[in-house]
């Protein structure tokens, strides 16, 4: 290629061409009326649903009839994603189709991540995994996986171009909503294609503005008290991570109750911690259900935390990972330093 050209999508160089092909046959390889089920992780997050959702909607545009969109766990799709098009083929996970000739599966690093969902896979079905994790485990039948795309998205609009479905403004906003949530509404954005890929979305008639607004910057009353309190109770570790500084904070689902908030509202907590000029690394420790803690991780650099987290039993990108944990969270934070200083970059 031209040096001086950059490749419209940030896929076309990961995922080799006869993957793509594998991906398109098996769309193409199922009839219309066919069931297909189609996945994300759980806790979703803007990209997990914005994903799945905006490849439901290019899959009903070419005719499908029998499309089921559902995540692990609770049913409950945090509130700045319920209103996103095509929300009204997501299912709970106990309605999903049980025997679909196809299963689409979007943003998910490994089978740990799809909980209950995992018994779905390894039957008769073809299973098409759509990611951008470095961690992933190739899990699939196909494995679309780049982990030089700033988010599933960017996959998902690659296969849906591939698969010759238009974009239209639906499309176009949960693909966005993706596309934002993941590159921290362009603040993580090391290519040029992440812009032309918004280039076109926006091209569409979306409004960016107002899903940048319904999305990132409107919080219940009680989500702002909240995340004051777990904020005022954040600790700066100037020495963990080899001198290069830990900050971190924790929120329970006491927390939670007494703000009467749901858990995606803790989601937004790790910016601020990232923010700490003093910490290269930064860690939310939050209780989803009693006992059991949901830990991002974050770094600017100096740690590889995919590393950290792979060893806790998780996954992610260098600067951005997580990981399952239980105990209390200081106990969680003794597990995490020595691994800072063993994954140091
Ligand atoms: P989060 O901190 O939840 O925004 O997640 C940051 C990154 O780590 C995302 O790419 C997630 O997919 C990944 N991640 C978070 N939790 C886990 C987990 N328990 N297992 C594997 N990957 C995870
Ligand atoms: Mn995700
Ligand atoms: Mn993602």
């Amino acid at each position: 290629m031209d040096p001086g050209r950059t490749p419209v999508t940030g896929s076309a160089a990961a995922v080799d061409e006869a993957a793509w092909a594998s991906a398109v046959a098996a769309v193409r390889g199922v009839p219309l009326d066919a069931e297909v089920q189609l996945i994300c992780h759980v806790n979703p997050d803007g990209d997990a649903l914005g994903s799945m959702l905006g490849f439901a909607l290019g899959l009903r545009r070419l005719g499908f009839t029998r499309l089921r969109a559902t995540f692990p766990g609770e049913f409950d799709v945090p509130e700045p994603y319920r209103a996103l098009p095509g929300s009204d083929l997501l299912v709970p996970e106990q309605e999903a189709y049980r025997s679909a000739p196809l299963i689409l599966i979007f943003d998910v690093a490994a089978e740990s991540r799809l909980g209950a969902l995992a018994s779905l896979l390894g039957g008769v079905s073809r299973v098409v995994v759509l990611d951008h994790h470095a961690s992933n485990t190739d899990f699939g039948d196909v494995n679309l996986v780049d982990p030089g795309a700033a988010a599933t998205s960017v996959v998902a609009d690659e296969l849906l171009t591939r698969l010759g479905v238009p974009l239209d403004a639906e499309i176009a906003e949960c693909l966005y909503v993706a596309l934002t949530t993941d590159t921290g509404s362009f603040k993580f954005v090391r290519t040029p294609a992440v812009h032309t890929l918004a280039a076109r979305l926006i091209a569409t008639g979306i409004s960016a503005a107002d899903i940048a607004r319904r999305t990132f910057d409107t919080r219940p009353f009680g989500a702002m008290k909240l995340t004051g309190e777990v904020l005022g109770r954040a600790v700066l570790d100037r020495s963990a991570a080899g001198g290069h500084g830990l900050a971190w904070t924790y929120a329970t689902t006491a927390d939670l109750e007494r703000h009467n908030q749901r858990p995606y509202v803790l989601d937004a907590l790790i910016d601020p911690i990232r923010g700490v000029a003093e910490a290269d690394v930064a860690v939310v420790i939050k209780e989803l259900t009693p006992g059991e803690w949901a830990v991002s991780l974050r770094s600017k650099g100096a740690v590889d935390v995919s590393a950290v987290a792979v060893a806790l039993g998780g996954g992610g990108h260098r600067l951005a990972a997580g990981f399952t944990a239980h105990g209390e969270p200081e106990d969680v934070i003794m597990r995490i330093r020595p691994l800072l200083d063993a994954h140091l970059a």
